[in-house]
């Protein structure tokens, strides 16, 4: 086998602290992997700043004349952290046989690269880098993303705990990945969805190397809820079982107050109105409940999600021509 060309994708939003160390870091790894003949000579490492305010794409152009394998890609706003990541991958896919992402704080393991470049050329199309624990984190931020997998799994949605964007992915696992055309990006949530051969490899995560991290509460809240929304129809399902539950609720709550009207326990008219509020309270909640149920398979058919991954094919290969050679070898 050739030596795979491997892209190095590194998002980045106002990393001007950071990014000088962590292109020369990064550079280090590489030559090392290209020298040992793990990868071609032609590979990259591609910064995409994410319109960055600070003079982030000024540093990354200077690295770019200083290094023939460094390249950048400028976005033109602040698209956010999946959508630069999206953006480097469509690029670097044109002209890698594998593409790694990481983010520019390094607070992911960068020796560990080359675990995922072994690991790719021993036949696996997606590595996942995991971290082995969270120690380095505030408490706060590792009980969040504890129950964050708990709460996900139950709905449905398998993601590899502890895993973020360092992952390695293969030409082929990329091709099908950027199929998925939608615009509320979940990247961990989706690269598990397409299959191919797939592994872990463990290291310890770091603190971030400069700068503040731009993921504050508030962003973390909404990315948590975006990929809910994103994977799940559990919400709306668990309004259905509300109505449903009241519903027959409503029956029970009927006998207790159809036996304190027998009592004499009650004032004119209250029992007529607990009855409508029970019952027809839990239907109107069923009711939008049914309907969420259409909404929520509008939505999952609007999303236009691709709905296999070919991983290999002997018969599109197997052309009529090679047939008819066949036959004229057997003749002969
Ligand atoms: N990032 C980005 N666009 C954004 C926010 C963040 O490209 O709008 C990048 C950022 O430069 C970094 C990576 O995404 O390379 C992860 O961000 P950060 O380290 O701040 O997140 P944390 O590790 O704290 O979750
Ligand atoms: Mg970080």
């Amino acid at each position: 086998m050739n030596k795979p060309v491997l892209t190095i994708v590194v998002p980045c939003f106002n990393e001007e602290e950071v990014l000088p160390v962590t292109a020369s870091q990064l550079s280090g790894v590489f030559q090392e992997l290209m020298y040992d003949g793990l990868i071609s000579f032609e590979s990259t490492i591609l910064f995409v700043d994410d319109g960055s305010k600070d003079g982030t794409w000024n540093l990354i152009e200077q690295i770019t004349k200083q290094s023939s394998n460094i390249e950048g890609l400028k976005l033109a706003a602040n698209a956010g952290h999946q959508n630069a990541l999206i953006a480097g991958l469509e690029a670097a896919n044109k002209r890698s046989d594998c593409v790694v992402s990481i983010d520019a704080d390094l607070q992911d393991d960068i020796g560990v690269i080359r675990t995922f470049v072994e690991k790719f050329i021993d036949g696996f199309d997606i590595v996942y880098g995991v971290r082995d624990h969270r120690s380095t984190d505030t408490l706060f931020k590792r009980s969040t993303a504890v129950g964050f997998y708990r709460l996900m799994n139950r709905m449905g949605i398998h993601l590899i705990p502890n895993h973020a964007d360092f992952r390695l992915m293969s030409k082929q696992a990329l091709d099908e990945l950027l199929k998925y055309k939608e615009t509320n990006l979940f990247l961990r949530g989706l690269v598990p969805l397409i299959g191919f051969p797939s592994t872990k490899v463990y290291y310890d995560r770091k603190e971030r190397l400069a700068g503040e991290s731009k993921y504050p509460l508030k962003k973390m809240l909404a990315f948590a809820f975006d990929g809910i929304t994103s994977f799940s129809v559990a919400p709306i399902r668990f309004v259905t079982m509300m109505g449903f539950l009241s519903v027959i609720g409503s029956v029970a709550v009927g006998f207790y107050i159809l036996i304190q009207k027998f009592l004499g326990q009650t004032e004119t008219g209250w029992t007529s109105l607990m009855i409508s509020i029970w019952f027809v309270g839990g239907l109107q909640l069923m009711g939008i409940g049914i309907i969420g149920e259409y909404i929520g398979k509008i939505y999952q058919e609007v999303k236009h999600r691709p709905r296999f991954a070919v991983e290999k094919d002997t018969f599109s290969n197997h052309t009529v021509g090679k047939q008819l050679q066949k036959v004229v070898l057997k003749n002969q």
